[in-house]
């Protein structure tokens, strides 16, 4: 009976306990993949799939991958959502006897990776680990590559599709409860493309969190940490930290910090309010370029890129803490050479919040070292600079900050400039650093002095005049001799290799040099790997001061770079109420006016609060500016909530909970939802979720459906936000509606508002400005024809709109008799007031579809029907 050969016995071995993951087994220079995991990785990489023998008749579907380019492949790999077992030789094949061992040493996931290639400079990379228990949700994040990890628990299926869009993880591992939880699984995979995979039940067990968060970081009180209130959030965190333990497989030395928080400490954003307001990247393209965070980041390090795009996504809701943070940016302001000289100082220093983590894993090269070491080198005088400033942030960044002058020192006095990449071959410790490394390495210079004086000694001895010594890797150090000289070969050489022109030799003398040389050589690799690794142990030991320091540095990165931009667009310090109101003095777009410096953009005021002004219904021509007045709003609220001065004269903003859009048509065809559909369940949610203190941007609802159905919607909607009993948040209502400025009269606290343009003939020109009182005209025609519609259909539509202007009276009256006919289902009367724009006279049409009895027609009937009714519409 044929066996399985050793070799794939071990790797069966290996593999039973990664039956998820692709399995990299080392062999030689390469990892290779077996059977299935080559099927999958074969396709997935475009690699060749070949055979090896496995001891069996048929062969093993093999590929595989040079050892040296596996970190390309493996982020190839894990973006698709798929996990790699690295299987490494643990033993040095020299030494082994039989089949070298090997072990998995690290599994890597999507949301674990720490390798450059699959990591965004200024995006955080999560993993989240959820419990679902009695309706709640524990939920822990941890960014392994920066060693951020933040633990919270939510009550609500919608908070917790808020917090996925915020942290935007790159894996989900969750309890088996979570899989049939009201979160919509296959979205989370399908739609954005995150991995979801259940843990088993006894990772969450109460007992193993508490020992595992006591452990990882050091807690002696849970209840210090908030956790008391947060039972399931403990789980998952404890859940977590074994699940990165299985799959790092090391201390997690990196892990140092965890963090609970509330979501009522952050304004709620949720992915529509994210993406419409267009925070992170733009609508259409998903580009950073055209985005509010385009507009801020002005960072100098990734660690302040990242900082400052989770501040966008998570802007606060206490007043102080706002407050701090404008402090921190205002005296940036204020002392303008201060801020550019500690810019400067920020711009060579390289993402140590990452580099410690690949340090503590033993990952960082000499080269990641020299950054390192250049990045601590400013910290002196960043400090030096700090220690004049007034602002609470900044005394605190300044504690934070920690010179690390003891390691700058090390690594001077150890890493050599020129280090190489690789750790394996040497020059890469200083000289003076440690007295065998220099020992050998002059015993590896002087080797080759010896044998220069070797070979002219024999040159003489001889008489042998092109005598050389020469070297490579099978024949070790050899004489030779060309063989117009082979006469003259004494006899204590030894032949080692014939050639065509000549013949090598070895002798007593050379054999000897050669093992001290070649010792040398060897002792001083092993050595500086040694020595390095040491290195690398004794920065790791540190971890928790240059933890420190690199998020302080990150922190104030954000104020330089916030201060900067208010500088360079003039922005003003907003006040910050807790009273409800909503005070801007010439407000401009951030982002219109930093894109269209050409035009000048014309500032507007908003008033808003929880009296009289808490609607404001804004009508006005299409292009007239609506849109953007109304997300200018909402991006002045943001941006003085993230602690960022705005874009304004003047602005007293009073703190929301949270900033709901309802914005233009978004199809969500992939999603299976139509344009009206998806705009329904967009004020679905807000309805059901906004309360009095939150920001309500809704532009043009209704417009997905029929005049007479949107028209219904969009008043009862106005109805439902401005009763204070009902809602009664703030909100800004751009709507085509000129009925809905009636409603000014009718509900308090509801006031109109248009955007001003001037009629110039048939042309209008846009003002731009916003002003009390309902438009009376959509100027639809104009901008059709503006935008470049052939005169001949805009001269039809004009032609159209006269004719419906005549019949208007009727037409109304008509509507209005329609919406009285009770319990007709909206398809009806909408199929009525079609009818009725046709042609208002012509109510025995319907008079006769009415009568119809389609159960009982034929076909040829029908046709009969249609045919009669086309001609009378005729
Ligand atoms: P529609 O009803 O067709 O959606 P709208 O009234 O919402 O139109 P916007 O999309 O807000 O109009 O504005 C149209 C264009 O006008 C914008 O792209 C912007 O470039 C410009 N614009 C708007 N407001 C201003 C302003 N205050 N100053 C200068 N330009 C502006």
């Amino acid at each position: 009976m044929s066996e399985y050969t050793p070799m794939m016995q071990q790797y069966f071995e290996v593999k039973k306990d990664y039956e998820d993951c692709i399995l990299f087994y080392r062999l030689g220079d390469f990892y290779e993949m077996f059977f299935e995991d080559a099927k999958v990785a074969s396709k997935e990489l475009e690699l060749t799939l070949t055979g090896k023998n496995c001891g069996m008749e048929e062969r093993a579907p093999m590929c595989g991958v040079p050892f040296h380019a596996a970190d390309t492949y493996i982020s190839r790999l894990i973006k698709k959502g798929l996990k790699v077992a690295i299987c490494e030789q643990v033993e040095d094949p020299k030494a082994a006897k039989g089949i070298v061992k090997r072990e998995v040493i690290r599994v890597v996931t999507p949301g674990t990776a720490i390798e450059t290639d699959s990591l965004s400079e200024g995006i955080n990379n999560y993993i989240l680990c959820i419990e679902y228990q009695n309706n709640q949700y524990g939920m822990a994040f941890c960014d392994v590559s920066t060693g951020q990890f933040l633990v919270t628990q939510l009550d609500s299926t919608e908070k917790v599709q808020d917090e996925l869009a915020k942290f935007n993880p790159s894996e989900i591992v969750a309890n088996d409860a979570f899989m049939i939880s009201p979160v919509y699984m296959s979205e989370l995979y399908e739609r954005y493309g995150v991995p979801v995979f259940a843990l088993s039940h006894e990772v969450f067990d109460e007992k193993n969190a508490s020992r595992l968060l006591g452990e990882q970081f050091d807690i002696k009180n849970p209840d210090e940490y908030g956790f008391s209130h947060i039972p399931f959030g403990a789980n998952a965190a404890g859940a977590l930290i074994s699940y990165l333990r299985d799959t790092q497989k090391n201390d997690l030395k990196n892990i140092r910090s965890i963090k609970t928080y509330h979501n009522s400490d952050y304004m709620i954003l949720d992915r529509a309010a994210i993406r419409n307001l267009e925070l992170i990247e733009t609508l259409r393209d998903k580009e950073k370029r055209g985005s509010l965070l385009w507009v801020l980041d002005h960072t100098k390090t990734a660690m302040g890129a990242r900082r400052l795009r989770g501040m966008v996504e998570q802007p606060l809701t206490k007043k102080k803490e706002i407050e701090k943070r404008l402090d921190a940016v205002g005296e940036f302001g204020q002392n303008m050479i201060e801020r550019e000289e500690l810019r400067e100082y920020l711009s060579p220093i390289y993402d140590i919040e990452r580099l410690i983590t690949r340090i503590t894993y033993k990952t960082a090269n000499p080269r990641d070292l020299l950054a390192f070491k250049n990045s601590l080198e400013p910290l002196s005088g960043i400090l030096t600079i700090l220690s004049d400033m007034k602002a609470d942030k900044l005394i605190e960044i300044s504690k934070n900050i920690d010179p690390l002058t003891d390691i700058y020192e090390l690594l001077s006095a150890s890493i050599r400039d020129e280090a190489p990449i690789g750790i394996h071959d040497g020059d890469i410790i200083k000289e003076a650093f440690d007295d065998e490394v220099d020992r050998l390495r002059s015993a590896k210079t002087n080797g080759k002095e010896w044998l220069m004086e070797l070979a002219e000694k024999e040159r003489e001895a001889t008489g042998i005049k092109n005598l050389r010594i020469k070297y490579n890797k099978v024949f070790g150090y050899y004489i030779e001799v060309t063989n117009s000289y082979k006469d003259l070969v004494p006899d204590r050489y030894r032949r080692k290799q014939t050639l065509a022109n000549a013949e090598r030799f070895e002798t007593d003398e050379l054999k000897e040099m050669e093992q001290t040389i070649l010792g040398a050589q060897d002792k001083l690799n092993h050595l500086e790997f040694d020595l390095y690794n040491d290195i690398l142990v004794r920065i790791g030991n540190e971890i928790d001061r240059i933890q420190r320091t690199a998020s302080a540095i990150a922190e104030l990165d954000v104020y330089l770079s916030l201060a900067y931009t208010a500088e360079k667009q003039r922005y003003v310090r907003p006040a910050i109420n807790e009273r409800g109101i909503i005070d801007i003095k010439g407000g401009r777009h951030p982002v219109v006016e930093a894109i269209n410096t050409e035009t000048p953009f014309i500032e507007n005021d908003t008033a808003l609060s929880d009296g009289d002004n808490r609607v404001a219904v804004i009508t006005g021509p299409n292009m007239a500016g609506k849109s953007t007045y109304m997300r200018q709003t909402a991006l002045i609220v943001l941006l003085a909530q993230i602690g960022s001065f705005v874009p304004a004269k003047s602005a007293d903003i009073g703190v929301v909970d949270r900033i709901f859009t309802r914005v233009g048509a978004s199809d969500d065809l992939a999603g299976g939802q139509s344009t009206f559909m998806v705009e329904m369940n967009e004020v679905s949610n807000i309805l059901k979720n906004a309360t009095k203190d939150s920001l309500l941007i809704l532009d043009e609802i209704g417009r997905g459906t029929s005049t007479f159905d949107g028209l219904s919607i969009a008043w009862a909607v106005l109805e439902y936000i401005s009763d204070k009993d009902r809602l009664g948040a703030k909100t800004l209502f751009a709507t085509h509606y000129h009925e809905l400025t009636d409603l000014e009269d009718k509900l308090p606290g509801v006031e109109n508002y248009n955007i001003a343009v001037k009629e110039n003939g048939d042309d209008i020109v846009f003002l731009r400005k916003i002003v009390r009182g309902g438009a009376d005209k959509s100027y639809g025609i104009q901008v059709a024809k503006i935008a470049g519609i052939p005169d001949e259909v805009i001269d039809r539509a004009r032609e159209i709109a006269a004719r419906l202007e005549n019949n208007e009276g009727e037409l109304s009256s008509k509507v209005q008799k329609i919406a009285k006919e009770k319990k007709k289902d909206s398809e009806t009367i909408d199929g009525q007031l079609t009818m009725a724009l046709i042609d208002p006279g012509e109510s025995d049409v319907i008079k006769r579809l009415k009568a119809i009895n389609i159960a009982t027609l034929t076909p040829l009937d029908a046709l009969n029907i249609l045919d009669d009714l086309k001609k009378r519409v005729e």
